[in-house]
């Protein structure tokens, strides 16, 4: 979760979609294209479809006509593999956010039950191979912002238990123990507590997720980590000078030892002249929220509210540019030219962020494929961003687990 729309209560989806148009159709994909797109395991490593489920008209099952991801859209858009994510605004801590934390996992669950016939929940990398080879799309769950353990060390241990895959240590304000990219530095990075969550969480296999993190709790994280770290939804700074998108330092970095670096589709984080644009209007994502909570005297959906009738002023009045969906394929080769296919992933931000023009729901990702075909990209390369990265960082994860509880 990120944008402005981010931090975004449920109620604000609806408010937000009166503004946005019907996608229009797109020509079809080539056969090639097809065919290597709907044989790909697609994982999309960050979905903030979770918190939909708490709205009374959402419908898993069906096709909404808000948000970005549904049975239906994922099933045309060949998406057979998704991050359910966990979230509350950082600014909640303690007990609190413990309590939303297992609100969200409980309700992930249940609607993997509810529509088992499609779904089913995944564990292990093994897990998404089994459901993919069954038709099935596998469900599995990451933790948005280390505050969601409550300071408590033992919360990793049960999130993993309940099936948390990844936590990313921080969202937009720094937490206990780790700094964010869009606070005040407060710890110099990760605090020794947040070294030791880090070791936990490695042996726990839940990979360490580096999004939304400091500069310096990123290269903490990844000296301390004895697993590759992923980050599960950013882009790169070099295209998008965005303090939540990785330098080309960092992705080599990160890179070096194993990781992978999802790319997010987020209008703000693609796109320099959008950004520049939002800024200029608001301040930035995080000064105007603290603004907005003051205004609002915390109220949540005025907040909401606030901030959807800001951006569709904004569009209406031509002050935010168009955004191609083409600035993710830029992202992607960028990434890939830089440390290869080995190291890059998708982690869209569905239902979480402003998508681009071209890309308004994940019915549009077969577009993603045959445009890196038309790069050329070879089958084997494409297969690895779509999913096959994931699987791997997942696999090591599992691997050091079993030798760090082994060595206790
Ligand atoms: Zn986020």
């Amino acid at each position: 979760m990120l944008s402005p729309r981010a931090l975004l209560l449920p109620s604000l989806f609806c408010l937000i979609s009166v503004a946005a148009a019907a996608p229009p159709p797109d020509p079809p994909i080539s056969a090639h294209a097809h065919q290597l797109h709907f044989s790909s395991i697609v994982l999309d490593t960050h979905d903030d479809t979770t918190q939909r489920f708490f709205t009374k008209d959402f419908d898993l099952g069906k096709r909404n006509a808000e948000g970005h991801v549904d049975i239906p859209r994922m099933r045309e858009g060949g998406m057979n593999a998704i991050f359910f994510s966990i979230w509350i605004d950082g600014r909640i801590m303690g007990p609190p956010a413990v309590q939303k934390a297992l609100d969200q996992i409980d309700a992930v669950h249940e609607n993997v039950r509810k529509f088992s016939r499609d779904m089913v929940f995944a564990r292990t990398a093994a897990d998404v191979r089994r459901a993919h080879a069954q038709g099935k799309i596998a469900a599995l769950m990451g933790v948005e912002g280390g505050h969601m353990i409550g300071n408590d060390i033992r919360m990793v241990r049960i999130f993993a238990d309940l099936g948390v895959r990844y936590m990313t240590l921080s969202h937009f304000y720094n937490d206990e123990w780790a700094d964010s990219s869009t606070d005040k530095p407060a710890h110099n990075g990760l605090t020794d507590f947040g070294k030791q969550i880090v070791l936990e969480m490695n042996r726990q296999g839940m990979l360490v997720d580096i999004s939304h993190v400091s500069d310096k709790t990123f290269y903490d994280a990844l000296e301390v980590s004895k697993a590759p770290l992923i980050a599960s939804h950013s882009s790169c700074r070099a295209l998008c000078n965005h303090p939540r998108d990785m330098s080309d330092d960092m992705i080599k970095a990160l890179a070096a030892k194993g990781g992978v670096i999802q790319i997010n589709y987020e209008k703000s984080f693609i796109d320099q002249a959008y950004k520049d644009a939002y800024d200029k209007e608001t301040g930035g994502v995080v000064s105007h929220l603290n603004e907005l909570t003051k205004h609002c005297n915390n109220d949540e959906g005025c907040i909401a509210r606030e901030m959807a009738q800001l951006q569709k002023k904004l569009i209406e009045e031509g002050k935010l540019p168009h955004v191609s969906w083409e600035r993710i394929i830029d992202h992607i080769d960028h990434a890939v030219k830089l440390v290869g296919a080995d190291h890059v992933g998708l982690g869209s931000d569905f239902d979480g962020a402003d998508m681009p023009d071209g890309l308004e729901d994940c019915s549009k990702l077969p577009k993603i494929t045959e445009a890196l075909l038309d790069r050329g990209y070879s089958d084997s390369d494409i297969r690895k961003i779509l999913g096959e990265n994931t699987l791997r960082l997942l696999e090591q994860a599992e691997r050091v687990s079993r030798e760090m509880q082994a060595a206790h």
